[in-house]
């Protein structure tokens, strides 16, 4: 099958969160497994630069704003098309300026994506023909509109699409005077396409016009359902639950694996778990934490929002460091969340360390020498620190929701029974719930049971369990 992947992060180029890391290994992924997938992206700095063989596609075809066509090859060796335009070169990340403000002409740039992506399934490649397009999240949504337009004209189907909801909160919604520079049929702007409140939705284009909708995990697929979940988007989801499917996310092992992961102190697996406690102290070291082994050291590696349950994080912390642990931060995002964690860490520099800004490889420092790493969450469609923390043998504790419910086993007595436990998991979006999990996690690490059996708590790491008995 030939496979196109519209999307606008891709892992290790240009990376803002888990979108970059799922698009980024689905290519390899697919490939092993006979498809033929290339991608289609717009021609970011970060990503024009690593596009090896750069060339342009010869094309009859007219791109929107004089755009033109780049082909070339990924560092997975993947081909992908880059949408070269000037709109595309501006310094920031890939959605804001360096201000931190999103572009007048946001709509412009993502609605180019979309365009191009149904242009490729016309045949704007007289050598390569897409199958499906799969479009990942409101930056790629109008791909499926784009598509079912251009099959209406040529009066026959000329691929099918996927639409993937990485996080439904982030919907690209515009105000309706963007219409005209989206150049669809009006028809398309009604209740039933792209019309969400009096505005347009890029993202409820994915949901109306894709043949097939995916999430990220199961559990969010059938929150997303409801209205308290549903972003104002749970009803046209319910109308689709029929072609509605939640997959949870994997992880890639060429990135995230210790026993061959350049970024930590020392390897380890399952198997032998001593690299991972030379991991632990190096981490305690290079943040100037106290040397202790006797509770244990959380770990936080995330953006820092609301969405993340930083704030349980911080109404925790007491009763956190009165069970002697210690905790490790690494994070940017919000103003008020990064002066309370800055507080912490000054306060109390031996028992909480924090960096603050965007760092891959102390983010698997964190993940490889924390004990537990946390993934408290508000909402979590699917959460991949909690997936590299069970291969990396730190324990997650997280809240049951999204893909956090679906990936982590509590630590019950019957859990730790059967061997089927893998983390902590509470309920309730509140200080004292959280920190009841904390507490448990530091019983846990001092169980004399769990230390003296060694086979309680087991959780994946190499595709082995691992114990808690292990931890120290
Ligand atoms: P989201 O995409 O909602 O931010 P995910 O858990 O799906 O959350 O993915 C987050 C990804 O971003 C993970 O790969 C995580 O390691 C990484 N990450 C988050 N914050 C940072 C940071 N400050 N430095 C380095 N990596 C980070």
């Amino acid at each position: 099958m030939r496979l196109l992947q519209v999307c606008s992060e891709f892992f290790p180029l240009l990376k803002t969160g888990g979108l970059a890391d799922v698009c980024g290994a689905l290519p390899s992924a697919l490939s092993a497994r006979g498809c033929d997938t290339r991608v289609l992206m717009p021609a970011f700095p970060a990503l024009r630069a690593g596009l090896a063989d750069a060339q342009p596609v010869n094309t009859a075809f007219a791109l929107p704003e004089g755009a033109r066509l780049l082909r070339g090859t990924l560092p997975d060796r993947s081909t992908a098309y880059l949408v070269d335009a000037p709109m595309y070169q501006r310094p920031g990340n890939p959605y804001t300026g360096a201000d931190g403000q999103s572009h007048a002409d946001s709509h412009v740039r993502f609605a180019v994506l979309g365009r191009v992506a149904s242009q490729l399934a016309e045949g704007l490649d007289p050598s390569w023909l897409p199958q499906v397009v799969h479009a990942h999240d409101w930056h790629a949504a109008l791909a499926p509109a784009y598509l079912r337009a251009a099959c209406a004209r040529h009066h026959r189907r000329l691929a099918g699409s996927v639409f993937t909801i990485h996080n439904l909160a982030y919907q690209g919604v515009f105000p309706m005077s963007v219409r005209a520079a989206l150049d669809l049929p009006a028809e398309y702007f009604g209740i039933g396409g792209l019309e969400f409140y009096g505005q347009v939705s890029f993202m409820k284009a994915g949901l109306v016009f894709a043949d097939r909708i995916t999430t990220v995990s199961p559990t969010y697929a059938r929150e997303i359902q409801g209205a308290e979940q549903g972003c104002g988007l749970d009803g046209v989801l319910r109308e689709r639950a029929h072609d509605l499917a939640g997959i949870l996310n994997g992880v890639d092992p060429a990135v995230w694996n210790p026993a061959a992961d350049p970024a930590i102190a020392q390897a380890y697996d399952a198997r032998d778990l001593r690299g991972k406690a030379i991991c632990r102290a190096r981490l305690q070291t290079e943040f100037g934490l106290a040397p202790q082994r006797e509770a244990p050291l959380f770990g936080v590696v995330s953006r820092l929002a609301e969405q993340k349950g930083m704030h349980l994080m911080l109404g925790g912390l007491e009763d956190m460091l009165s069970a002697g642990a210690q905790l490790v931060v690494l994070g940017s995002g919000d103003e008020a969340l990064q002066a309370a964690l800055r507080e912490a860490a000054e306060a109390q520099p031996e028992r909480v360390a924090l960096h603050l800004g965007y760092d891959e490889a102390l983010a698997h420092r964190i993940v490889a020498g924390c004990d537990v790493i946390l993934v408290p969450s508000r909402f979590e469609p699917c959460g991949l620190t909690q997936l590299y923390g069970l291969r990396y043998g730190s324990l997650p504790l997280v809240r049951r929701v999204g893909g956090l419910a679906d990936s982590v086993v509590d630590c019950t007595l019957e859990n730790l029974d059967d061997r089927s436990a893998t983390g902590i998991v509470f309920d309730r979006f509140d200080v004292d719930d959280y920190a009841r999990a904390v507490r448990r996690a530091c019983a846990l690490y001092n169980r004399p049971a769990s230390r003296a059996e060694g086979d309680r708590c087991s959780c994946r790491c190499s595709g082995r369990p691992v114990h808690a008995a292990t931890w120290r």
